[in-house]
């Protein structure tokens, strides 16, 4: 298993359960000096969509949160006491450099990858990467963009809103990180907000259990055969947290489409409409942390490597856990992943490699 934080924990969870061999059968890789996976790199003020009940992984709930929505210090508490309490055998901080497929890899014979490490080489029949976004900020490219001579940050930087008092921050991204990161700097700073789109709010009263039932219609559509609606994607894209809420009364929630370029000071659209701005902060998302695999040369589809569900065509043994809904509908949330878990690890043990799932 390639890292350990909710995805790989929860496949951790799994193997256990079958009656794999902790070290022996099976071993959890991780890059981070401590538990925790994404959720420890957080800014300060980030929360959970959802209550703690609605964000367990596999076996043991999340201990109740009594205020709301976790802070994600919660979950990190949450994570690191998942691992003792369940004596998974997680290796840190060990960064897997890459993954190689042996000659043995193919046909009839049991395959073999070569994962080289920070930490040394291992053999391992299967490998689950489940190393999640985090590592892998995506910056769009902007004319002008380095030129500008303001501050440019992306989410995965920020730290809260202090730093932008009494400034104007512009504020790029349609999605729920866009969106909270607005509504607390807009306490401090007038705010532009830049949206590929105009911004589509989920109804007040949906959080993430809703989304959560939404993505189990989805898995069972899906499994019955049935075309695929986009899940929670048709209902919206932000979620009214409290903060955005508030951010709402205050008027602070009105979008400008993409502007054409960025200029020494500020930004410009296409139409010469110009804003002068202290910072930029982009909250454009993340892609996969997968440079690890690129040994293997993946084909790619929409910005992925091409799976089906977990499982990487061709190379058996290989799974892809987390990330994104192209794993496995609700992968990428806390309480979505230990379905697509388990069943990566059905999927592996079924086939027989009983002995050895990694390491
Ligand atoms: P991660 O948590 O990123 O864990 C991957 C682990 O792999 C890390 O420890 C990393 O160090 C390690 N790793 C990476 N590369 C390597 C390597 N080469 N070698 C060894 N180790 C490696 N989900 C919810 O359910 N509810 C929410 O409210 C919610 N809010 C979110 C808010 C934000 C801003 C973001 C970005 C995401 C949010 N999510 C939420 C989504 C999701 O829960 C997280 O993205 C989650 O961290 C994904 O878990 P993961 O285990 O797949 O990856």
């Amino acid at each position: 298993m390639v890292g350990a934080g909710q995805a790989g924990l929860s496949a951790a969870y799994y193997l256990r359960r079958a009656g794999l061999v902790p070290y022996d059968g099976y071993v959890v890789l991780d890059g981070e000096p401590s538990p925790g996976g994404a959720w420890r790199r957080g800014w300060p003020s980030l929360r959970l969509f959802s209550p703690s009940q609605y964000s367990s992984l596999p076996g043991w709930p999340m201990p109740v949160w009594p205020d709301g929505p976790p802070p994600a210090g919660h979950v990190v508490d949450y994570l690191a006491r998942y691992e003792q309490r369940y004596d998974l055998p997680v290796v840190r901080p060990v960064v897997v450099t890459g993954v190689h497929a042996t000659d043995e890899c193919s046909g009839e014979q049991r395959p073999r990858y070569r994962v080289e490490t920070t930490g040394g080489t291992w053999t391992a029949e299967a490998v689950l990467s489940a190393t999640g976004t985090w590592e892998r900020p995506f910056w769009p490219s902007y004319p002008g963009q380095r030129d500008y001579a303001g501050q440019q940050l992306h989410t995965a930087d920020y730290r809260g809103p202090d730093g932008f008092a009494g400034q104007h921050v512009v504020v790029v991204g349609g999605g729920n990180s866009a969106a909270q990161l607005l509504a607390e700097i807009s306490t401090v700073a007038t705010t532009t907000w830049v949206t590929p789109r105009p911004p589509r709010f989920l109804p007040d009263d949906v959080d993430g259990r809703v989304l959560f039932d939404v993505a189990t219609a989805r898995a069972a559509a899906l499994a019955r055969g049935e075309a695929d609606d986009g899940g929670a994607g048709g209902l919206g894209d932000v979620v009214v947290v409290p903060s955005v809420l508030d951010a709402r009364r205050r008027g602070a929630l009105a979008a400008e489409p993409p502007f054409a370029r960025l200029t020494r000071t500020g930004v410009a659209w296409a139409d010469g409409r110009t804003v002068d701005a202290d910072a930029v902060v982009w909250c454009t998302g993340f892609r996969p942390a997968l440079t690890h695999l690129s040994p293997l040369r993946l084909p790619r589809r929409d910005g992925h490597p091409v799976t089906d569900g977990t499982r990487v065509p061709g190379l058996p043994g290989l799974h892809l856990l987390g990330y994104g809904d192209w794993t496995g509908p609700g992968s990428a949330t806390l309480i979505g992943v230990g379905r697509t878990a388990r069943a990566a690890v059905e999927d592996l043990l079924g086939t027989g490699r009983r002995d050895a799932a990694a390491g």
